[in-house]
């Protein structure tokens, strides 16, 4: 398969030149068949085939399309803005564009495009096809003065299998994507790599949007599901969390009278005070889901607040002043209780999340674990599952005793040089200059001030690397930076 990566090309006149009345206009009813065919001696045509696209801006957009591209085309000055264009995006039709006479440049409209990833651009200008040589790239929604990052699908997948193997055989994997972007094609790529077994997700509309990218494994809604989500669930096969007996019945109504079944997660509030229902609530909730024959209790689950690398010890000792044991405990004995009755006992039950394996604590294990944070981390920070890059805008020396930021509580005591990047939506990231870690003394996110007293000879234009410190990862965080797909492999 070809790679997503669209290869630097050598700016490219294609050999071919199609006959097209359309975009020369019908005074050129020009018939040429090759570049290096005899032109038509006209004055205009002469001049038309001097006109190249130059650059294209901005090279990246969001993939819902209809932001204006401009296009600096290098012409005779008596042929500007004279010139028919049509703009073309992958492969889907190509668009025809006009010139802008208050930029100077030609605009076309940029078509929507099915995913967030790099597409070949080619120009037609006055019936002759250039290819360009840098790709449009395709992003997710989001602020778009961010510089893009660009999410290598590849390492992403041999993380999540990695993780599928540190799992015991009979042990499921739902993979939680929580604020992951884009949710679709994330889950699309971790599905192709590996077994994930189940997908994980806070709302209905990340289910809708894993669907959508063609996920086909069992999704769990976790937390509050409205009921009045009934339709969504059940057409894109979502399996929300039961929380509380008016939710159940609200559900089973509509189920009702659709005629239709829903599975269900029982879900524990084990000692959290998040989600779920209390231990001595959840009997009730389980016997009404059995007695529903339009609701199937696919699993019981709780979530726990305190994981910590000392529980397993702590777990094998029954040591009732750890909180996972005491979760643990509450958990078996609702379980249990449910059970007794003859109720759930093919339930999956799910409890642990990422610290779980990342500290081997099989007791907490059950049928399946729910990972997310750790199906995001980098096996070495230097290898990292995404790229991240900006460059140096402006560079200054800060003459002693200037004020720094607002209040002015801090001056410098001496002459220091400094580096400045824009719009980096997230503070919570590092910075590298040449895979050197450089401090940060300003970030205000639209304006970023980097030290750049140990490196001399780093100017304006300089790469910069960003970076999420500990165990974020820019998959695993809600923020708003445009982000695109490379490396391939989403089929
Ligand atoms: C966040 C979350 C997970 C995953 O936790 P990680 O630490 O990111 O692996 C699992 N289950 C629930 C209920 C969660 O909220």
């Amino acid at each position: 398969m070809r790679s997503l990566l669209s290869q630097f090309r050598a700016f490219e006149l294609l050999a071919h030149v199609r006959f097209s009345t359309a975009l020369l206009g019908s005074v050129l009813a020009l018939t040429l068949l090759a570049a290096d065919a005899p032109a038509e001696t006209t004055n205009t045509s002469q001049l038309s085939s001097l006109s190249k696209p130059m650059m294209l801006t901005p090279p990246f957009g969001s993939t819902g399309g209809g932001q204006a591209m401009f296009v600096e085309v290098e012409e005779p000055a008596a042929q500007r803005g004279k010139s028919s264009i049509a703009c073309r995006f992958a492969s889907s039709p190509a668009v025809d564009g006009h010139y802008d006479m208050r930029s100077g440049h030609y605009i076309c409209l940029v078509p929507p495009h099915p995913r967030p990833e790099s597409v070949d651009v080619t120009i037609v200008i006055n019936g002759l096809t250039f290819k360009m040589p840098e790709p449009y790239v395709y992003t997710t929604h989001g602020k778009h003065d961010a510089p893009v990052t660009k999410v290598h699908v590849p390492r992403l997948q041999e993380r999540v299998q990695w993780i599928k193997e540190q799992l015991p055989n009979k042990v499921k994997l739902c993979a939680v994507l929580k604020n992951g972007n884009p949710p679709g094609w994330l889950g699309k790529a971790m599905s192709t790599a590996a077994s994930v077994d189940y997908f994980c997700v806070p709302r209905v509309q990340d289910g809708i949007a894993l669907r959508r990218a063609g996920v086909k494994v069992p999704i769990i809604v976790m937390y509050l599901t409205d009921a009045s989500y009934v339709p969504q669930l059940l057409h894109y096969e979502l399996q929300p969390a039961a929380y509380s007996l008016a939710w159940i019945n609200k559900v089973n109504q509509v189920l009702e009278r659709v005629g239709q079944r829903l599975d269900v997660h029982l879900w524990i509030d084990t000692g959290m005070s998040r989600e779920g229902v209390l231990p001595d609530e959840a009997l009730p909730l389980a016997r009404a889901i059995h007695e529903s024959p339009n609701l199937h209790l696919q699993g019981i689950s709780t979530h726990f607040c305190c994981i910590n690398k000392d529980d397993l010890v702590a777990l094998n000792n029954n040591d009732l002043n750890n909180e996972t044991v005491l979760q643990k405990q509450r958990f078996d004995q609702v379980v249990t209780q449910i059970r007794a009755e003859g109720i759930g006992r093919d339930a999956l039950l799910h409890a642990s999340s990422s610290n779980g394996l990342r500290y081997g604590l099989t007791p907490i294990y059950y049928d399946m674990v729910r990972v997310g944070t750790m199906l995001f981390e980098n096996p070495e920070p230097e290898n990292r599952n995404y790229t991240w890059e900006t460059r140096i805008l402006q560079v200054k020396t800060m003459p002693k005793g200037w004020c720094i930021n607002y209040g002015c509580k801090e001056r410098w005591d001496e002459e220091i040089r400094v580096g400045l990047v824009g719009h980096v939506p997230d503070d919570e990231v590092d910075y590298y200059i040449r895979g050197k870690k450089v401090e940060t003394f300003l970030d205000h996110e639209t304006v970023v001030v980097l030290d750049l007293s140990d490196f001399p000879d780093v100017g304006v234009g300089e790469e910069v690397t960003i970076a999420f410190n500990g165990d974020n990862s820019v998959l695993n965080t809600s923020y708003s930076a445009p982000i695109t797909l490379e490396g391939g492999m989403l089929d």
